[in-house]
């Protein structure tokens, strides 16, 4: 196994459990990948993931590796899930659950829409059911499997899944707030609500009726929980290891090759780096699948973590997204033109309201993100940089945060590329209908037997749950492997 990120701690857990011999090298010295850890000043800052959802598949993979999650990680509800701030001075709070959620809409847009959500509720359900066993949690041999069976097929036709993302919510709710609190999360995948399928909504699904979470210790505690589990069933993690080349023979890989001449066999291996350069760097000879060459990639974004004197503005909550007047206009500049948001919305976290133990006695942690272009945008990072982190800094604290740090961190598109992630977006392929499932750079390639992806590269794509899930089919994939030996 080579990295440590989520995917590949997921497929260890999962090998390890069937009986595998596992060994993981990462590079860095600490699981976790894009969900690092920043440990400065008596600050405890989580450098990605912060919106943390479908905790059922976190406890999946627990269990995957024989262990309990309780055991390993404790898991709070955030509510409000999101305080969503809106440029003409409103908010709402989206909170955790149906009827609170409806009480919520019921005060700030009316009854009708609180009525509708219970509906919309229902339709993100039925999707999610459809789409899960059907299209994301499987293994895609060919372009025509996505139709066998046809059925699942038919029925998100049915349910309206090949409309178009941002239609099907407003004919669900009349209030444009609304629209956008139920339609952002398409910018997760990489598109616009306007130009996204409405099958995407699964990733609404997600927060909105599965809820958002936060792990005491911060989100660091979900690699460091798993990576405890995998070994204690016996996977070997080594790391400050980098590998350097995969080693193969006429029949298949027989290895790794490690920076300092070390080389370590196996029947299989599973690569973890994000899927464009683990082709590059460790697979020389053999291209990378035309869309992970030629597609296109997700936008990027920019983020400034800050340890600070004094405390939040009135009202603010765990997480609280500060959206700016222009909706259609930002994604058409992030997406069209490469360009940054002309009037940005942004997400501001402050993980010490949840966890007062990331920052020292009176201190308070801000994460702060920007969506931005990837490096096939615009924008020229390393003339922009000073000057677009000083706007941010400015904007937030302009919407009253303390901003007067004491340590802090930036992070841009050029700084993501350079820590391994092609285009400089933490976000890989957008999930363009034809960038997803058997569309998707597939976890095995017939040209090299015995080699087996994982991550959000691959399938089924982007995010903690879907990089757990590439975990569970990279394993399966294994297990193929292994009933097919080598001739
Ligand atoms: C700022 C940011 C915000 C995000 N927000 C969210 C969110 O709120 N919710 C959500 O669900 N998702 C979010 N994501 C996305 C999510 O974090 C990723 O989809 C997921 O963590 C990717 O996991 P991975 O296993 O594919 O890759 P990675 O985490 O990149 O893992 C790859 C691993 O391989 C290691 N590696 C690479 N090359 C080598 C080598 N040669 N030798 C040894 N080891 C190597 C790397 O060090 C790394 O540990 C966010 C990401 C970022 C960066």
């Amino acid at each position: 196994m080579v990295g440590a990120g989520l995917g590949g701690l997921s497929a260890a857990c999962h090998l390890v459990g069937r009986g595998h011999e596992v060994v993981v090298l990462e590079r860095a010295d600490v699981p976790g990948g894009r969900a690092g850890l920043w440990d400065v000043g008596g600050y405890r800052f989580d450098t990605g993931p912060s919106v943390l959802t479908m905790t059922g598949l976190i406890a999946d993979t627990f269990r995957a590796a024989g262990a309990d999650m309780a055991e390993h990680l404790t898991l709070m509800p955030v509510d409000p899930m999101y305080r969503a701030c809106f440029a003409d001075g409103t908010v709402i709070h989206v909170r955790h659950g149906r009827e609170a959620m409806s009480a919520e809409i019921h005060q700030t847009c009316g009854a009708g829409e609180a009525a509708t959500f219970g509906r919309f509720c229902d339709w993100l359900t039925d999707l999610y059911r459809l789409e899960l066993p059907n299209f994301i949690d499987r293994n895609f041999d060919s372009v025509l499997s996505i139709a066998r069976p046809l059925r699942p097929l038919l029925s998100l036709v049915r349910l309206g899944g090949f409309k178009k993302l941002a239609s099907a919510v407003s004919s669900y709710f009349a209030d444009e707030r609304l629209q956008r609190l139920f339609s952002f999360q398409a910018m997760y995948a990489g598109l616009s609500p306007f130009d996204a399928l409405a099958l995407y909504c699964v990733i609404t699904y997600m927060d909105t009726v599965e809820g958002v979470y936060f792990p005491v210790g911060g989100m660091h505690a979900v690699p460091r929980g798993l990576a405890a589990a995998a070994a204690k069933a016996g996977a070997t993690l080594r790391y400050g290891v980098t590998v350097e080349a995969v080693t193969r023979s006429s029949s298949g890989v027989t290895g790794v090759a490690l920076a300092g001449g070390e080389t370590v066999a196996a029947d299989a291996v599973v690569l973890n780096p994000d899927l464009p350069y683990a082709y590059r760097d460790l697979l020389g000879d053999v291209a990378a699948p035309r869309v992970a060459r030629r597609g296109h990639y997700s936008p990027s974004c920019a983020v400034w973590l800050a340890g600070v004197k004094g405390s939040l503005p009135e009202g603010a909550t765990h997480h609280n997204i500060h959206f700016g007047h222009q909706w259609a206009e930002s994604f058409d500049a992030l997406l069209k033109r490469g360009e940054t948001q002309p009037d940005p919305s942004i997400l501001v976290t402050s993980p010490t309201v949840s966890d007062p133990s990331l920052a020292p006695e009176g201190r308070t942690s801000i994460y702060v993100l920007e969506p931005t272009p990837n490096l096939d945008g615009n924008v020229n990072w390393v003339a922009r940089r000073d000057l677009f982190k000083a706007g941010l800094v400015e904007r937030v604290a302009a919407l009253g945060y303390p901003t007067d740090a004491e340590v802090e961190r930036f992070v841009d598109p050029a700084d993501w590329e350079r820590q391994g992630m092609a285009r400089g977006t933490p976000f890989a392929l957008a999930h363009n209908f034809f960038q997803t499932g058997p569309f998707r750079p597939n976890n095995v390639d017939k040209r090299l037997p015995g080699v087996v992806f994982v991550g959000s590269g691959t399938v089924p794509g982007v995010g903690v749950p879907m990089v757990l899930l590439s975990g569970r089919l990279g394993a399966e994939r294994v297990d193929e492997l292994a009933a097919s030996p080598r001739s």
